[in-house]
């Protein structure tokens, strides 16, 4: 059709969707949600803490050591002991799955750190924040 659209359709041939190039999604975009009366949630609202997630992990917990609660930023050297009993919060935890994987985001300076459980040992990984990443964001699949 154009560069800028590509219907996609279904084997029957019915009309499923469109893929938008950006400068048509922009230019559109605010057409498209209010008609279908999407209301765009504010941008910088915090995700609820998966606390649940962490929850699970520590219900099955099988490595060999006990649960761990300390989180340390290497990048601007805020640290806690037990990162859920700070109020407020010197770091929020971001996610936490079965693997042992469990990322929390540092209030202090927005650094991501990675605790990676193995069986033995934690290895942690701090990654320092950055903006431009977070603004690309959007729009990218
Ligand atoms: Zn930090």
């Amino acid at each position: 059709m154009s560069d800028h659209i590509n219907e996609l359709y279904d084997k029957d041939g019915n009309l499923i969707g469109a893929l938008l190039s950006a400068e048509a999604w922009t230019a559109a975009r605010t057409v498209v949600l209010d008609h279908l009366g999407i209301v765009e949630e504010p941008q910088v609202k915090e995700l609820a803490e998966p606390t649940q997630d962490w929850e699970t992990l520590k219900e099955y917990w099988d490595f060999q050591y006990p649960v761990d609660t300390d989180v340390q930023c290497e990048h601007c050297g805020n640290a806690t002991e037990d990162w859920a009993a700070d109020e407020p919060r010197k770091f929020r935890l971001t996610s936490a799955n079965l693997a042992g994987l469990v990322s929390f985001k540092c209030e202090n300076c927005q650094s991501k750190i990675v605790k990676k459980h193995f069986k033995d040992e934690i290895k942690t990984e701090c990654t320092p924040f950055q903006a431009e990443k977070k603004q690309n964001k959007e729009g990218r699949y």
